[in-house]
């Protein structure tokens, strides 16, 4: 039988996506940026680091990770570190869906697909609207909320728009939900067509999340401007009663997008942002197509999986475990992608 390693770049989740390999008893490799490669080598669940000097570098890579049957698992690093369509132009069998990529990176795209799966979502508006309530206004790109602004009028929008971040005329003008956010983390597996719950977390932004913290009259002295980029995150366990909507958002995102890119659609890992208003209900203001940092709280399993799998099972051994199957029932094809 073909020995696969599972295989990563060293950053993001890759300590849990190997350690998950290395339980359901897969080879592991790192490819590591020089500098980092002493925090990786650290654990002994990582077989092998290879070393590269920046991340483009890994495309060079690929024939030397053929050899060692390398599946390649995705996390955010891909997205920010590989260029544009990094993920896509990846040769080695890789775990997700890529027809998926465009319309996750694609904001107006992607708004269309969580829209048509039923989901609720805020108002997007364009720079010619009025602008009759408040808005968050977002640079493009997995920026981790670096950037972003808030206006509650045209003026304030016209300003935030003149600023460095926005002067590529490349943003999304979106209708800012007043709540608190909740991050969904789901695995949706293909050999048993089976929506499972991962965990819930929200993230810890910054300096939004220290803001409350400071008087607002001082706030309003020092014209303190919010922004929100994520440095962690807490895990959240929601009001059982709430669970039904979670699972029920899951598997219609999930459906339709078995009919936008037929037949897979989207599966393994992903996440639903949502934000959840004071009257209960969920908006949803992005999908992550991949697996989420936030799964990086649960390494031992979080109260839903417990619940599920009676046995530790993070996001990264879950994905493993898929491949696993797949390759003991001679399904590998409908779990991986190859270029
Ligand atoms: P890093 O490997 O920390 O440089 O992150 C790679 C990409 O993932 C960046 O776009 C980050 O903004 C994003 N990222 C890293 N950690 C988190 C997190 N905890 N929540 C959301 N995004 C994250
Ligand atoms: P995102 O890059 O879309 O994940 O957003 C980063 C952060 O911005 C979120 O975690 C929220 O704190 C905030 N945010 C994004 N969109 C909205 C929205 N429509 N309403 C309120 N807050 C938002």
């Amino acid at each position: 039988m073909i020995k696969y390693t599972i295989a990563t770049l060293a950053s993001h989740s890759c300590l849990q996506i190997l350690k998950g390999a290395k339980d359901e008893g897969f080879a592991t490799l790192a490819i590591s940026i020089k500098d980092k490669a002493f925090l990786y080598r650290k654990f002994e669940f990582i077989d092998d680091i290879i070393e590269i000097d920046n991340y483009r570098q890994y495309f060079a890579l690929e024939n030397k990770l053929k050899k060692k049957n390398c599946i390649i698992i995705p996390h955010g690093s891909f997205v920010a570190y590989l260029g544009s369509c990094g993920d896509e132009k990846i040769t080695l069998p890789y775990f997700g869906n890529k027809k998926i990529l465009e319309i996750e990176g694609n904001r107006v795209k992607q708004h269309n697909w969580l829209e048509k799966s039923g989901l609720n979502m805020p108002r997007v508006f364009s720079q010619t609207d009025r602008i009759d309530r408040m808005v968050i206004v977002k640079s493009n790109g997995a920026a981790g909320g670096q950037g972003y602004f808030i206006a509650s009028n045209n003026d304030e929008l016209r300003k935030g728009l003149n600023t460095d971040n926005f002067k590529n005329g490349k943003y999304f003008i979106q209708e800012h939900i007043l709540g608190v956010p909740v991050y969904l983390q789901y695995f949706y597996s293909p050999l048993h067509k089976r929506l499972e719950l991962m965990g819930i977390d929200r993230r810890y932004e910054t300096n939004v999340d220290g803001v409350g913290r400071i008087p607002s009259v001082i706030q309003i002295e020092n014209k303190i401007e919010p922004s929100y980029t994520v440095i962690g995150n807490f895990p959240i366990v929601l009001r059982e009663s709430l669970l039904p909507q979670v699972y029920t958002m899951g598997e219609k995102v999930v459906n339709y997008s078995q009919k936008l890119v037929p037949p897979k659609g989207l599966y393994g890992p992903f996440c639903l942002e949502t934000i959840i208003t004071p009257n209960q209900q969920f908006f949803c203001i992005e999908i992550s197509c991949r697996i989420v940092a936030g799964t990086n709280l649960y390494v031992n399993g979080s109260p839903y999986t417990d619940l599920f799998f009676g046995q530790p099972m993070s996001t990264g051994r879950r994905i493993a475990r898929e491949i696993k199957e797949a390759i003991r029932l001679g399904r590998l094809k409908e779990v991986l992608d190859y270029l």
